[in-house]
């Protein structure tokens, strides 16, 4: 196939230079599988960016969003809107955590965070408690890359060309901790206590009543699948009820089925005010993201506003756009009609073993997993940290097959379709990767 010019597009998050030297091109995907411009099968080992958990392809939601554009194609969201948003939104409310019942839709994440940071704080405000502005996320968090994302984010790295962040923010410590939880399946045992740094924190450095919220993903994907320690966020919950403060989940890589449940809220059994959402809430299709709060969240809005006012400054465009609600109610539905999240879960045994069958494997230092996630932690190279695990992702690619790779680890969350026979032969690719890389 012939290959485009490739300099006008500025790659996000890639190494735009040596991509161009040795394209990985992708043209069509059915089921597990991409196939490439040279017509190869590619075994799907991310769900594409953890985000297409029913499969590429599937006929329901391709129908959904044709009938749709040729219906509706476009309603502006501001005073005005259409059936299919009411319609996603009392579906997602319908399968969310319990409790979680009032929907703001945006188009991303990223902008779900920022979204979630600002119904936190504004919150507050329209209650009268106007002193509780800070918000407290943690290391190796990831919210996107919006400013709101990037502050109360963990990742240097993202925040190092940029000399503003919000001004009230604070930071956790993560709760990886490879001495204590090395190889462990499921969640790890050893870390409730790093719970205990949030009360910690707010009595001796901050007034416990300036704290807006807090924000966490409930199990770190893009930071390399960190699972939380048993016990951790129950904790979490206990010290933000104690002082008033809202615990946010962030839930667009753990949301719809990725751990083994609908819900990492559900998988652990913590109830956070604020869920934001995205990813898999469409497949992958259209762009979309949600932001869930409790409805006592929303009505505070509704009571502190006129009629005739608008009680929350913030949306956009795209808001809760036709083609994206379209293809949300056909994936929800989809994913209830294939029992996709209980699929998840009874396949989870089998990934765990092929998962943890690479332990022996050359230069392996750490494998951790949790329903259809499983991050394998390689030992850096001397000096080049980051390039081992690129070595691998490229030869898995070679393979065919594709998996994300974040600093040096590994990190695999096929569609929750996926075979048993595949996810074999995924972990298979990885292991000849790794050795082939060695
Ligand atoms: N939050 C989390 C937990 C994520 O994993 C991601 C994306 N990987 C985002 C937010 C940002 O989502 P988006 O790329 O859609 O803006």
């Amino acid at each position: 196939m012939n290959r485009p010019a490739m300099d006008a597009y500025w790659m996000p998050f890639t190494a735009n230079r040596h991509f161009k030297s040795a394209p990985r091109m992708l043209v069509k995907a059915d089921g597990m599988y991409y196939t490439d411009d040279a017509g190869r099968q590619i075994l799907d080992g991310s769900a594409g960016l953890w985000c297409v958990n029913a499969g590429h392809n599937r006929k329901p939601i391709v129908e959904a969003v044709q009938q749709q554009i040729a219906t509706l194609d476009y309603a502006p969201p501001f005073q005005m809107a259409h059936p299919k948003a009411f319609e996603a939104a009392e579906k997602l409310a319908a399968m969310a955590p319990q409790g979680l019942d009032r929907v703001f839709f945006v188009n991303s994440g990223s902008e779900a965070a920022d979204t979630a940071l600002k119904i936190a704080q504004a919150y507050h405000r329209v209650r009268g408690d106007a002193a509780r502005v800070k918000l407290i996320g943690r290391e190796r968090g990831y919210h996107g890359v919006n400013y709101g994302g990037i502050s109360v984010g963990g990742m240097a790295g993202n925040r190092k060309h940029f000399p503003v962040s919000l001004p009230t923010v604070d930071h956790l410590s993560h709760t990886h901790d490879l001495a204590r939880n090395a190889f462990s399946r499921g969640e790890p045992e050893h870390g409730a206590e790093l719970a205990d740094e949030l009360e910690q924190r707010i009595v001796t450095l901050h007034d416990p009543s300036t704290i807006a919220a807090v924000i966490v993903e409930p199990m770190a994907g893009s930071t390399g699948v960190l699972i939380p320690p048993k016990g951790y966020l129950k904790r979490l919950r206990e010290i933000c009820d104690k002082y008033g403060i809202l615990l946010i989940f962030d839930e667009v890589i753990t949301g719809f089925g990725r751990l083994g449940a609908d819900w990492a809220a559900n998988k652990f059994d913590v109830l956070p005010d604020i869920l934001t959402c995205a990813k898999g809430l469409t497949n992958g299709v259209v762009p979309m993201g949600a932001v869930l709060t409790k409805r006592e969240i929303h009505d505070a809005f509704m009571a502190a506003a006129p009629e005739r006012a608008v009680e929350f400054p913030h949306g956009y465009t795209y808001s809760a756009h036709p083609l994206a609600c379209a293809a949300a109610i056909a994936t929800l539905d989809l994913y209830q009609d294939e029992r996709l999240f209980q699929a998840s879960a009874a396949k989870s045994q089998v990934f765990e073993d092929a998962a943890h069958a690479l332990r022996s494997t050359r230069h392996v230092k750490d494998i951790r997993n949790l329903g259809l996630v499983a991050g394998i932690e390689l030992e850096s190279r001397t000096g080049a940290p980051g390039q081992r695990a690129f070595d691998v992702f490229l030869k898995c690619w070679e393979k065919g097959a594709l998996v994300r790779f974040t600093g040096d680890i590994i990190a695999v969350s096929p569609p929750l379709i996926i075979s048993e026979a595949e996810i074999q032969q995924l972990f298979g690719i990885i292991d000849y990767a790794i050795n082939a890389t060695a």
